[in-house]
């Protein structure tokens, strides 16, 4: 038995009993872990020992080895990220990124990870509301990239061939990755150009592309790319909440 400190972000909390709840922390130095928290539910509004969903803080946590649930002996907050609670949009792009970690992490310290899930989250917070589709969709990317899901831009996925900088391609998404123009593509998939293949090169590396187009048509391939190869076929109920208002730019897919 040991005690860690570690940042931690939360990333989902279930009620267990009147007074404990059962956390589920991306820590720092532990990776992935449940942890009980006992005695936190009264007065759980705010302050010290009571982190809320997508919180940020310094937990020292008590480590059994044995345990499934380890048991949370302090919590210290750091980020409370109450600005991502207020608007469904922020709410489901980091409830997105959460999904993820909670179902591919694993319990090995990742720091990558946790670095990027902690800047994402900042900055889907404090993003302007226009820009708020190009946080989520580099947050989510990135989360696919660092869990090692990240999919094949520059090869063709059939034939190997590297794609032409000007190469109109397709998206194959059972295979996660382009098409090059010389092989037939699956029936209904996107297509993908070389503008469209930069900005997504460049949401995998967290970054939104300054002059971002088809936001609508991009969160549809995460969608689908997410729950065909992350979620097992399940799709998040998030995605609905990011439906661009205009449907003609959802539809538009990232041609060029
Ligand atoms: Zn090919």
């Amino acid at each position: 038995m040991s005690t860690v400190t570690t940042p931690v972000v939360l990333l989902r909390a279930h009620p267990y009993s009147e007074s404990s709840r059962v956390l589920r922390f991306y820590t720092r130095e532990l990776g992935l872990l449940g942890v009980m928290a006992r005695g936190v539910r009264q007065g759980a509004s705010k302050g010290r020992g009571s982190p809320g969903t997508f919180g940020e803080g310094i937990a020292a946590i008590v480590v059994r080895e044995t345990r499934e649930l380890q048991s949370l002996r302090e919590f210290t907050p750091v980020k409370t990220r109450f600005g991502l609670a207020g608007d469904f949009r922020r709410l489901a792009g980091a409830s997105i990124a959460a999904e993820l970690v909670l179902r591919h992490a694993g319990q090995e310290p990742h720091a990558e990870l946790y670095d990027a899930l902690s800047e994402g989250l900042d900055r889907l917070e404090a993003v302007m509301p226009a820009n708020v589709h190009g946080e989520v969709l580099a947050l989510g990317w990135r989360m696919v990239q660092i869990l090692g899901f990240g999919p094949e831009l520059s090869a063709c996925t059939a034939c190997g061939e590297v794609l032409e900088e000007g190469d109109m391609g397709r998206f194959d998404l059972a295979a996660g990755g382009v098409r090059g123009p010389g092989c037939p593509a699956p029936p209904g998939s996107r297509r993908i150009g070389p503008v469209a293949r930069a900005q997504l090169q460049s949401l995998l590396e967290g970054l939104v592309p300054p002059d971002l187009r088809g936001s609508g048509a991009h969160l549809s391939l995460l969608n689908d790319f997410t729950t065909f190869h992350m979620l097992g076929g399940r799709r998040l109920d998030s995605f609905r909440f990011l439906d661009p208002p205009d449907q003609a730019a959802r539809d538009d897919p990232p041609t060029d």
